[in-house]
C-alpha cells in the first residue's frame, strides 16, 4: 500500500466531508474539547509511521483502554476470566443495564462498562499497585515513558459517574465483583482517564496487527492465541450497538471512546488510530467512522 497517497487522499476527502455530532458532555471536563480537532496515524509492523493533523496531540482515550485492560487480565486470568464477561455482541449503549439484570450480573462482553468493570475486579485482584502497574505495562509495550492519566478527567467521571457505580453495584449483588466497589471503580476512571495521541495510540496497539508480539519493542504482549481473540472481539463488540454497522463500512477490527478516538486493526498490516471529538448518537466518532471507511474503501484493505 502507498501510505504517503492514502495520506494525501485522506487529507483532500476531509476537505469535503461534514463533520456532523456533538462533543460528549455527560463528563463535563470531556465538553472542554475543541470539536474541530482531526488527527489519524498509521503505525505499520514493519515500523513505518504515517501522521495527519493533530495526530502529536494527546486527547482522553476514554474505553479504547478497555482493550489494553483486556489484554492484561486475559494475560493474567487466562480462560477463567469467561466465567465472569461473555464475548457476545451486546446490541446496547456501552452503559446500558438492561441486560445486566437478566443475565445475572454477567456482562455480555469486556468492551461494554460492565465488562470492563469486571476486567478492573480481575486486576485489581492480582496487582499488588494496579494503578502503577497498568500505566506502567502500556509505558513497557510502546517504549514510550511519557503515556500517563489525566487526573482532572478521571476527577470529572468520578462525580457524575453514577451509572458506572448503578452497574458495578448490580453485579455486586450477583457475587461478580470480588473488590471493594470503591476500589474498582476507582481503578477504572483512571482507566477512562488515560491521555494519548494517535501515533502512541496507533504505536501501542501494533501488537495486535502483529500476532500479539510488538514490532517495535519486540515484546509478547500476548500469545497468538489471545492477540486472535483480542481482534475477534473487537471486531463483535467495539462499537457497542455500532458493531455491525463498523463491520459492515469498515470492515477492521477496532475500538471507540466517547473522547472522539477509533483504533483500528488490520492484521499482519497496520494499526490506526483517528481522533475527532464529535460523536454520533451511538457516542462513536463521526467523522472518524466515515474516514475509516474511507480508506479501506479506497485501499480495498477491509479484512473481508
Ligand atoms: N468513561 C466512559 C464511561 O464510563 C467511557 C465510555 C466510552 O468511552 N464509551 O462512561
Amino acid at each position: 500500500m502507498n501510505y504517503k497517497k492514502l495520506i494525501s487522499a485522506i487529507s483532500d476527502e476531509l476537505k469535503v466531508l461534514e463533520d456532523k455530532g456533538k462533543v460528549a458532555s455527560y463528563i463535563p471536563e470531556l465538553k472542554k474539547i475543541d470539536p474541530g480537532k482531526f488527527g489519524l496515524h498509521i503505525a505499520t509492523v514493519d515500523n513505518k509511521s504515517y501522521g495527519l493533523g493533530d495526530y502529536n496531540e494527546k486527547f482522553s482515550i476514554q474505553s479504547i483502554s478497555k482493550v489494553l485492560a483486556l489484554t492484561l487480565a486475559f494475560k493474567i486470568d487466562d480462560n477463567k476470566l469467561w466465567d465472569r464477561v461473555d464475548v457476545e455482541p451486546s446490541g446496547t449503549p456501552f452503559n446500558s443495564m438492561i441486560q445486566l439484570e437478566y443475565e445475572k450480573g454477567i456482562p455480555r462482553n469486556p468492551l461494554i462498562n460492565a465488562g470492563a468493570l469486571v476486567l478492573c475486579d480481575v486486576l485489581v485482584s492480582h496487582l499488588k499497585n494496579p494503578r502503577e502497574e497498568f500505566i506502567e505495562f502500556l509505558r513497557n509495550i510502546s517504549g514510550d515513558p511519557n503515556i500517563d492519566y489525566c487526573y482532572k478527567i478521571f476527577e470529572s467521571e468520578k462525580q457524575t459517574g453514577f451509572r458506572n457505580a448503578a452497574l458495578i453495584n448490580l453485579m455486586k449483588s450477583f457475587g461478580n465483583i470480588k473488590n471493594k466497589i470503591e476500589t474498582v471503580l476507582d481503578f477504572y476512571y483512571h482507566l477512562c482517564s488515560i491521555e494519548m495521541s494517535c501515533k502512541e495510540l496507533s504505536q501501542v496497539f501494533l501488537y495486535l496487527a502483529a500476532k500479539g508480539v510488538h514490532p517495535a519493542t519486540k515484546i509478547e504482549v500476548v500469545s497468538p492465541s489471545k492477540s486472535k481473540r483480542i481482534n475477534a472481539i473487537m471486531q463483535l463488540c467495539g462499537f457497542y450497538d455500532e458493531a455491525g454497522e463498523f463491520a459492515f463500512t469498515v470492515g477492521l477490527p477496532g475500538k471507540s471512546g466517547v473522547g472522539g478516538g477509533i483504533v483500528a486493526i488490520h492484521p499482519g498490516e497496520f494499526s490506526i488510530a483517528v481522533w475527532s471529538p464529535r460523536l454520533n448518537k451511538k457516542g462513536n466518532s463521526y467523522k472518524g467512522m466515515r474516514i475509516l471507511e474511507f480508506l479501506t474503501s479506497k485501499t480495498e484493505s477491509s479484512i473481508f
